[in-house]
């Protein structure tokens, strides 16, 4: 039976070292506080940004959603967000992503200021990140990844890692931030041939695919530590990972679920995000 690598205590332990962080801010007068943008009516989106807010508030961080509808120009989305970065009184900033298809990615992430970009999108963040910067800002999902290996103990220096899935929201950031650990990694993706060899032969496997149970025993060995990004819907509706976790959980060394794995430290990471961004302000400011 592997170890069951939960997300809460993880979530708990980097909440209460925000508290510290937070009361400090608060003594000197400054108020912790993100903007959330969200384009379009994604329930995903609508869901990620309720726990957002209602994990934020608990912590004592300020946090308000610009709901703005699919349709709205791109010009309109750059402003704002312009205005978010040139506003004071808001230390982070939060767009909620896939975007419309219609939209020039490029264009709308960098108009975000990269001191304000919590979740590691725009061109200056991802630079660092690549360049191996240890103070870049990492998106949310991938240092949510990063504390569980941590929490956990799970060795990254000399780890074979496979990374399924190449997006620049969590694939491609998520390598180079291994690499930075001295992991040896290798990223999958869907023409990748016979992954699940590859898989068996990792001491990590990471995937952030987006494919309900994709990923069965057989891409596993009694060695492997499997983290699952994925959140997906099965044909009832259920959230599920990419791993068919009641398949694998008995084969493996350990494993994230899900609900309750990964998921649950991103919204911590968010909270750290947006209160080291807040401390960044306070010392830019003085
Ligand atoms: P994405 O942009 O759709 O990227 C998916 C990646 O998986 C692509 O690189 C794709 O390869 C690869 N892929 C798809 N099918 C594959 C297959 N059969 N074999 C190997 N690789 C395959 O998705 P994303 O935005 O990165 O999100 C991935 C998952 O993470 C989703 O389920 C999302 O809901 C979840 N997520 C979770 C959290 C969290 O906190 N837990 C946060 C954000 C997102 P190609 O490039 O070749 O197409």
């Amino acid at each position: 039976m592997a170890e069951l690598l939960k997300g809460k205590p993880v979530a708990d332990r980097l909440a209460n070292a925000c508290a510290v962080r937070i009361s400090a801010l608060l003594d000197k007068g400054v108020q912790p506080r993100l903007a959330i943008v969200r384009i379009g009516d994604n329930p995903g989106d609508e869901w990620y940004a309720n726990a957002a807010t209602k994990e934020l508030a608990a912590a004592g961080v300020d946090s308000f959603v610009i709901e703005l509808e699919g349709r709205t120009p791109q010009d309109i989305v750059v402003h704002t967000l312009k205005n978010l970065s040139a506003d004071d009184a808001v230390a982070g900033i939060l767009l909620m992503r896939p975007l419309p298809a219609h939209f020039n990615k490029e264009k709308v992430e960098n108009a975000i200021a990269p001191e304000k970009d919590v979740d590691g999108m725009c061109d200056v963040s991802l630079a660092k990140v690549f360049r191996g910067d240890s103070k870049a800002s990492l998106p949310c999902t991938v240092k949510a990844v990063l504390h569980l290996l941590d929490f956990y103990h799970v060795e990254l220096e000399g780890a074979r890692v496979v990374v399924v899935g190449r997006s620049l929201t969590i694939g491609k950031p998520l390598v180079q931030a291994l690499i930075s650990r001295d992991a040896t990694v290798t990223l999958a993706h869907s023409k990748t041939l016979n992954l699940s060899q590859l898989t068996r032969e990792a001491d990590i496997v990471v995937s952030c695919m987006g494919r309900a149970h994709a990923l069965t025993g057989e891409f596993f060995s009694e060695k492997t530590v499997v983290i699952d990004v994925g959140t997906n819907e099965d044909k009832d509706g259920k959230m599920v990972g990419d791993v068919d976790f009641g398949a694998v959980e008995p084969l493996v060394q350990a494993i994230t679920p899900v609900p309750g794995g990964v998921g649950a430290v991103t919204t911590a990471s968010l909270l750290e995000a947006v209160v080291s961004a807040a401390e960044y302000l306070t010392i830019e400011n003085s």
